[in-house]
């Protein structure tokens, strides 16, 4: 999918806010991006799945994928359903990033992992780690969204739908700030 179509996509989903934000970073930006708003539509979820799945399906024989609860969930049962293997989430339990259910990754099985937006990619990495320590072979990460900017790495392939660069301003160079607009904090919650 070019970048005219999946923005035109983010704008008529609502999913692509303006405003004047203040991001988890502590940074200040003019947009929020809200990738629920895109997802709620099955139709759009399939489309940048399928993404997903043609960079990763010449190469890897996938057997299961997982996702980092809770906004990467019907990314990764999407890419499930497309593959036609198994899918598992894991939650967070004290602060600690976990398999519970009874969900479980059998040594050596090729694992994809899904996430809806690459920001920091903390919660990918905790996923990666889970992974490893099953003895599990991550292959890569399929995800909707990147908006690292290039800022993260990883051990394994990073594939994104759409890449979309964050415009960030510290919170005392904020020409938002100076034009006296009011500051939102957005969240899940929204
Ligand atoms: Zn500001």
């Amino acid at each position: 999918m070019d970048r005219k179509e999946a923005f035109r996509i983010f704008e008529e989903t609502g999913a692509l806010q303006t405003g004047h934000y203040l991001l988890s970073s502590g940074l200040h930006s003019p947009q929020y991006f809200q990738c629920a708003l895109v997802l709620q539509y099955p139709k759009f979820l399939e489309k940048f799945c399928s993404e997903i799945i043609e960079f990763y399906y010449e190469e890897e024989d996938i057997d299961l994928v997982i996702a980092p609860a809770i906004g990467a969930i019907t990314v990764g049962q999407e890419l499930a359903r497309q593959l036609d293997v198994r899918f598992i989430f894991t939650e967070r339990e004290n602060g600690k990033m976990k398999l519970r259910r009874g969900f479980r990754i059998e040594p050596h099985k090729k694992v994809l992992i899904a996430e809806d937006v690459i920001t920091t990619g903390g919660s990918v990495q905790e996923v990666i780690d889970i992974v490893e320590e099953a003895r599990g072979y991550p292959v890569g990460i399929g995800a909707v969204i990147d908006r690292s900017d290039g800022a993260v790495s990883f051990d394994i392939p990073l594939f994104a739908a759409v890449q979309v660069k964050a415009v960030t301003y510290e919170s005392d160079r904020c020409p938002l700030c100076l034009q006296n607009i009011p500051l939102t904090k957005p969240g899940s919650r929204q």
